[in-house]
């Protein structure tokens, strides 16, 4: 995705079985090439995996105010 991947939306290198096109193509994204997983983002499964990343996109986006940061 030449501008990147929006959070949330679906990236266009999936495919129908949800395995990645480019997956150790030098032209996959080196963010994706460093994303370790690991037990706690994977779970037990894809639903897991999704809350978990869902949560994440939402704490890192733009205009995210922690509860518990002050103002500086
Ligand atoms: S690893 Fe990166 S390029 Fe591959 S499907 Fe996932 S987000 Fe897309």
């Amino acid at each position: 995705m030449p501008q990147g991947k929006p959070a949330g939306v679906r990236c266009i290198q999936l495919d129908e079985e949800n395995r990645c096109r480019v997956f150790g193509k030098p032209e996959r994204p080196a963010f994706c090439g460093g994303l370790q997983a690991d037990a706690e983002m994977c779970g037990d499964g894809r639903e897991h995996a999704m809350q978990w990343l869902t949560s994440l996109e939402s704490l890192t986006a733009p205009g995210f105010m922690d509860p518990g940061s002050r103002p500086g």
